[in-house]
């Protein structure tokens, strides 16, 4: 028999998969003996069977029986029971963490019997009704689908009745009104009475939680993070411990260390007189753990002794949701807690330096994505701002926009390519849309730990909470008397919380001025605070270059971007395009070889190609002096360096029509009409042109050839490759090869130095691929160009697909992101490991690298590490991020 439910005392942290982090780890909390209230959890897999036979499995209902009768037996109580009874949370808990995605509902157990024990063993009426009327509340919303609003109006309406601003203060009797205006909310809606059996309640409540695994919201958030979506939920069952008992009781969440700022000592938010969501809801502020350790020390004294010990135990930063019951310590929920990209930095070296972990662990504690963060732009100090006002800081950068007050105008706006900033008193799950949509996120309610501050934290978005001073009302916002509408500019500074009116300009990150500056000078013009995390970069940026085997290079076509992504640290250029050199004014040159009647009138463009591109070549070679630049061929069709077609027909039919007409003109279009090709990214480019127009790669590698030979002179140490675009056949190759090898001979012998340039190609086709052995023949290195190899393996066009059916194919699920962000490795990745493993074969010691947009993506960098590639290049920003991403491949 599968099991199917696992009593917490049974499970380990390592169980995520089966039992969701939630349930794993309260199993590992329950196994170090801390304070948690006991249950029990039903296991993904059980979800996955509900969800794909839409009804239990017969063994579940069974194996939750057992549960809970142990449970109760354990206790010695009974759920629902009309004396003493037992009540239950049921919590969703995925092996990923999803905040504030899926369902929850509390106090399951309670009903117009049960409601009246619970009065007598607690003593405490008020507790008792206003429990039972959030399990109305909870399980009409969650259970049922009623729209919360209705719940939420109803208790507005109770508070404003009974005067009081919040909820804590209703009366016995307003709450007893309450429970009797809820059950006739779901009378009303649901069409049914509100199920009275507890086992009925626990039942419908598991199955609630099964099915939010597959709300719009929970597939779309699992979409952004690319999580699988068919991993199911597993379900926590767990004893109600009671935060809502009066003033010695409260719930709140802790971290052991700042998510946001990743300095040490402990953080978090506390309510008094509360229960489990009110603080994550962010519906009433919060007080901080200071304040606890006033109102009730012992209770504070031993939840940082636990704080400690689960510090201790995950090495890591851990957060975690506490309940106090009448004084009483129960510990709900701990993981390892999300945090900052610079919290994540700064941690990482923290618990190196307490001896805590090792750097190679460090390593694994950060990520490509969190260094890309820590490099984007910050607003500028120097500039004018008009301060409105600070919140708190929930999630760094800097973000301007307009504001909107709703999700779907956020996500409207963003489709018209405006920059939103979304402005909520507070968010929920349904926000999410407009939240992904948005540049920033700003909410007048709610601490660090709202839901709005998880949710951006987690995606990286600019986000600003708990702005007390702003008034959200009726579609406009009214800030120290003045009142901001919908398409006002507004910027956010998620760092220090600052909110301004207007736009504000961005500067460079610190981060990223150091990493540039290449030799630290940037740190004594910044604050210490500042200085502390750049450090922590460079520690762990440093460690990754000591311990990684892929060498990273960069994509740069100018002396200026190597120059930058050299101090950034590129060991070398793995792609220059040299299309950029035959642009702007050199684009009529290209007009007049397309216009050549005969080879002679060629070679004069040429001639005068020449010390152009050779002065290209030199400036190139002598930023990157004593590094590998890879040089490569003219690549695309010609046609793209000449006017446009349709414009120049009309231009063509007009001159005519007033009997203006231009010879040069005619003979242009002609050109163009002869070069034009339906599909030219599989037509007349890369080394067809080189084959089929003669003399042009020859110009470029004696342009090469006598740089590389006039910077030796020079006292460099020129590295320069040559290498051949679009191959498919060996061939081409050998034909390309014998030409540039007599002209590198000739240049040796004019120029009177030896030169020693390899000639690669670039793998793009499958063909060349799949006959690597051949290839490699005449080839002395492989560059993978991911990009075309992409489009020619899937048959993508890579120009045309993301903005079109790309949406359908990650909504459908065909794949869980572009493959042309990250990396086919199924596909696209099994030509490579075939092109690297024949090539080899052929030719042991031949040199491999990626120079498509792949090599800067982190997941796929670790792909190309395992198959053995030698060096990745991309664009110049992205270089530190190859570099860390390469250290944490070879951890
Ligand atoms: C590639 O195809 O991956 C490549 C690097 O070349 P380009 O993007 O210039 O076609
Ligand atoms: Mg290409």
């Amino acid at each position: 028999m599968t099991q199917y439910v696992y009593a917490f005392s049974e499970g380990n942290r390592d169980q995520r998969e089966l039992l969701g982090g939630k349930g794993a780890n309260l199993a590992e909390m329950t196994n170090l003996g801390l304070p948690v209230p006991p249950g029990f959890t039903i296991t993904t897999q059980a979800c996955r069977s509900y969800l794909a036979a839409g009804s239990e499995p017969g063994e579940l209902r069974v194996q939750v029986t057992m549960a809970l009768r142990r449970l109760e037996d354990d206790l010695g109580r009974q759920l629902g029971d009309r004396h003493d009874p037992l009540l239950v949370s049921v919590r969703s808990g995925a092996m990923h963490s999803m905040p504030g995605m899926m369902e929850t509902v509390l106090n399951v157990g309670l009903n117009d019997a049960s409601v009246k024990g619970l009065t007598e063993e607690s003593g405490d009426e008020r507790f008792a009704w206003d429990s039972y009327r959030r399990l109305l509340q909870m399980f009409g919303k969650t259970v049922l689908e009623i729209d919360g609003e209705i719940f939420a109006g109803a208790l507005d309406d109770a508070k404003a009745a009974q005067g009081v601003d919040v909820d804590v203060e209703l009366s016995v009797e307003s709450l007893r009104d309450l429970v009797a205006t809820f059950k006739a909310v779901i009378l009303d809606e649901s069409g049914s009475p509100f199920p009275q059996h507890p086992r009925e309640q626990l039942d419908l409540a598991i199955r609630a939680v099964f099915d939010s695994w597959n709300t719009e919201r929970a597939r779309l958030y699992r979409r952004r993070e690319r999580i699988p979506q068919d991993l199911g939920t597993a379900v926590n069952i767990c004893t109600m411990v009671f935060g809502n008992m009066g003033d010695t009781s409260g719930t709140g969440v802790a971290f052991t260390r700042d998510p946001a700022s990743g300095h040490g000592g402990v953080y978090g938010d506390y309510l008094v007189n509360a229960q489990g969501e009110d603080v994550v809801a962010g519906i009433r502020n919060t007080l901080s753990l200071a304040d606890l350790k006033n109102l009730d020390p012992s209770s504070y004294k031993q939840l940082l002794q636990v704080m400690r010990r689960l510090e201790t135990h995950y090495r890591d930063l851990c957060d975690i949701e506490f309940t106090i019951e009448r004084s009483k310590l129960w510990m709900l929920q701990t993981r390892v807690g999300k945090r900052t990209a610079a919290a994540a930095f700064r941690i990482a070296t923290q618990l190196v330096d307490e001896n805590l972990i090792t750097l190679d662990e460090a390593l694994e504690r950060v990520d490509g994505a969190q260094l890309a963060q820590l490099m984007f732009p910050r607003f500028d100090g120097a500039a004018e701002k008009h301060l409105l006002g600070k919140g708190m800081g929930a999630s760094p950068g800097a973000a301007s926009g307009y504001l909107v007050f709703d999700s779907a105008t956020a996500e409207k706006g963003a489709a018209e390519g405006k920059d939103v900033i979304l402005v909520r008193k507070e968010t929920n799950p349904d926000d999410l849309g407009g939240m992904i949509a948005a540049r920033g996120v700003l909410t007048s309610r709610g601490g660090k730990t709202s839901h709005a501050a998880v949710v951006a934290r987690g995606m990286g978005k600019t986000c600003v909470c708990g702005f007390s001073e702003l008034e959200v009302k009726d579609g406009a916002a009214t800030v120290d008397g003045r009142v901001l509408r919908e398409g006002d500019l507004i910027s956010i500074d998620g760092s220090s919380g600052e909110v301004f009116a207007g736009e504000v300009p961005v500067v460079a990150s610190p981060v990223a001025t150091y990493l540039e500056s290449g030799l630290g000078t940037a740190v004594k013009d910044i604050d210490e605070d500042t200085a502390d995390l750049v450090r922590a970069v460079d520690r762990l940026l440093s460690h990754a270059d000591s311990i990684r085997r892929l060498r990273v290079r960069t994509n740069a076509d100018n002396a200026q971007d190597a120059v930058r992504a050299r101090h950034l640290g590129a060991q070398g250029i793995g792609l220059c395009r040299t299309e950029h050199m035959f642009l702007g004014e050199r684009r009529v040159l290209i007009e007049r070889l397309v216009l050549a009647p005969d080879r002679a009138t060629r070679q004069t463009v040429y001639d005068e190609l020449l010390p152009l591109q050779r002065q290209d070549f030199v400036e190139l070679l002598t930023a990157m002096d004593g590094l590998p630049v890879t040089i490569r061929l003219l690549d695309p069709p010609l046609h793209e360096f000449l006017p446009d077609r349709t414009e120049l027909s009309v231009k063509v039919a007009v001159d005519r029509a007033t009997g203006q007409v231009d010879e040069d003109e005619e003979r242009l279009l002609a050109a163009v009409e002869r070069l034009h090709e339906s599909n030219p990214m599989l037509g007349l480019r890369g080394v067809r042109l080189g084959l089929v127009l003669p003399g042009l790669f020859a110009l470029q590698v004696r342009a090469i050839s006598e740089a590389a030979a006039i910077v030796k002179a020079d006292g460099g140490e020129p590295q320069v490759e040559i290498m051949i675009p679009l191959v498919g056949s060996v061939m081409e190759l050998f034909l390309i090869r014998d030409e540039a090898d007599q002209i590198l001979r000739a240049v040796q012998e004019e120029k009177g130095v030896a030169l020693t340039i390899p000639i690669g190609t670039m793998i793009e086709l499958p063909r060349a691929a799949l006959t690597a052995t051949r290839v490699a023949e005449a080839a002395e290195f492989f560059s993978f160009g991911t990009n075309d190899l992409t489009q020619t393996t899937w048959g993508f066009s890579r120009d045309d697909v993301e903005g079109g059916f790309f949406a359908t194919y990650l909504d459908r699920g065909v794949f869980m992101v572009s493959p042309f962000e990250s990396l086919d490795v199924d596909g696209v990745g099994r030509l490579i490991r075939i092109a690297a493993q024949d090539g080899r074969r052929t030719r042991p010691d031949l040199k491999l690298g990626v120079c498509g947009e792949h090599g800067g993506d982190p997941e796929s960098i670790h792909f190309f590490h395992r198959v053995g590639i030698d060096y990745v290049s991309c664009s110049p920003f992205r270089v530190p991020i190859a570099r860390l991403e390469a250290g944490r491949a070879a951890v």
